[in-house]
């Protein structure tokens, strides 16, 4: 077994060999898929001391509590995100069905009927679950922009109670980039924990826990799956943590949980993150770069391009580059949208991103279509915007087919 504790390893070789701490009792080379519901009991005192969480107990009791292929999946995504830190083994991985289940479970663990300062824009359901739904559970929520510091602490001073700040590392679809440290003295300051999605960057990029933030939390659907083929969800924090808010507890009785193949299909995409990771944020570098000159692209948001409003901090933060997903403005606006997308012959038309091919989505067309003008708009999906999340075909292809599909 290798031990990936080990200072000496790689990022890369950590991720190939993320989370293989147990051995297999057959000696098999890949992770086994434990398929099962439920888990066999030699007798009553080891089902009985499993329960009660005493030594001699069975280790596992039931798939929604635990499953050893997930387990896995936690371990090396735990790994990852604590990466050359000083105490690892201080963490711990928690797997979902989704990242939708990661968040949302997060949430409610961590706020527990208290305040939450969450960032303006974010993926379009945590918005609309922290608008929407956290104030019938019996908690509040505020909007501001994340990297105005000077807001964030006028915000904590409004609303003492709060109990949590939540961001995206790079957020989702504007590409701003937040000072993860800085907030995180704040939150600290005034008795807040901070969550943060990091998704779009990857501990590829960046680690938020090595900047002090108390919660990372994944859609392993997107890059960590890599291949577009599962739903799934993760959360890191430190152990006390999750014992102290009853995050296993809520897992638990909400039942969001991971099922043992999408984990192992996970697994098996963490092994090549850092592979797939360098090359998407290369390809995205120059994919960037030639929207940016393009005529009829209006302004081009990823944090590797120097007009990025925040390309310092996210250099500063991000060593080895800035992820796959960029988005930009075109000038003509819905048509101009309209037409990009049914011209495109390599880039595939479709939601979501951090696959192996490149995807490409226009909003206002597409996801927002039944959204209301204004809204939509305030919400900074203007008629022109693109998302394009940057695969690793060869980054010649996929700008030769952006400039023929610009071209009608
Ligand atoms: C996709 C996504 C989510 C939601 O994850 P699901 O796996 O679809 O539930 C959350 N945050 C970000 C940034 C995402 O891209």
């Amino acid at each position: 077994m290798i031990d990936t504790k080990a200072k000496q390893l790689s990022f890369e070789s950590s991720a190939v060999h993320a989370g293989s701490g147990k051995k297999d009792q057959y000696g098999s080379h890949t992770t086994p898929i434990y398929q099962t519901s439920t888990f066999v009991f030699k007798n009553v005192d080891e089902g009985s001391k499993a329960f009660a969480h005493e030594e001699g107990g069975a280790s596992h009791i039931y798939s929604r509590l635990g499953n050893p292929t997930v387990e896995q999946l936690e371990r090396a995504i735990c790994e990852l995100e604590t990466y050359g830190m000083e105490t690892p083994e201080s963490f711990s991985g928690v797997a979902f069905g989704s990242g939708m289940a990661a968040i949302t479970t997060g949430i409610i663990s961590l706020a527990k009927g208290k305040h939450i300062i969450a960032q303006d824009a974010l993926y379009g359901c945590t918005s609309q679950f922290l608008k929407e739904e956290t104030e019938m559970l019996g908690m509040s929520t505020s909007f501001i922009d994340m990297t105005d510091l000077f807001l964030l602490e006028m915000e904590l001073k409004k609303n003492p109670d709060t109990a949590l700040i939540y961001l995206e590392s790079i957020a989702n679809p504007t590409m701003k980039v937040s000072d993860i440290e800085a907030i995180s003295k704040l939150a600290k300051e005034h008795g807040a924990l901070v969550m943060v999605d990091n998704t779009f960057a990857t501990p590829y990029h960046l680690q938020p826990l090595k900047f002090d933030a108390d919660v990372v939390v994944h859609s392993t659907t997107k890059y960590m799956g890599g291949h577009g083929t599962i739903i799934g969800g993760a959360l890191v924090a430190k152990n006390e943590l999750l014992d102290e808010t009853g995050v296993y507890l809520f897992r638990k009785n909400l039942g969001g949980i991971s099922g043992p193949m999408d984990a192992w299909i996970t697994l098996n995409g963490v092994k090549t993150l850092a592979l797939r990771m360098e090359k998407h944020s290369s390809n995205a570098m120059k994919v960037a770069e030639f929207l940016e000159s393009h005529p009829k692209v209006e302004t081009v948001w990823y944090p590797g391009l120097e007009s990025h409003a925040q390309h310092s901090l996210a250099g500063s933060i991000m060593t080895k580059g800035f992820g796959g997903v960029i988005s930009f403005e075109l000038k003509d606006g819905l048509e101009a949208g309209k037409s990009l997308m049914n011209n495109v012959k390599l880039c595939t038309l479709a939601v979501s991103l951090g696959t192996v091919d490149t995807l490409i989505q226009h909003p206002a067309s597409m996801t927002h279509s039944v959204v209301d003008e204004q809204l939509r708009c305030d919400a900074g999906i203007t008629d022109g915007l693109v998302r394009l999340s940057v695969g690793i075909e060869s980054a010649d292809d996929i700008i030769a087919d952006l400039e023929q599909a610009l071209l009608n």
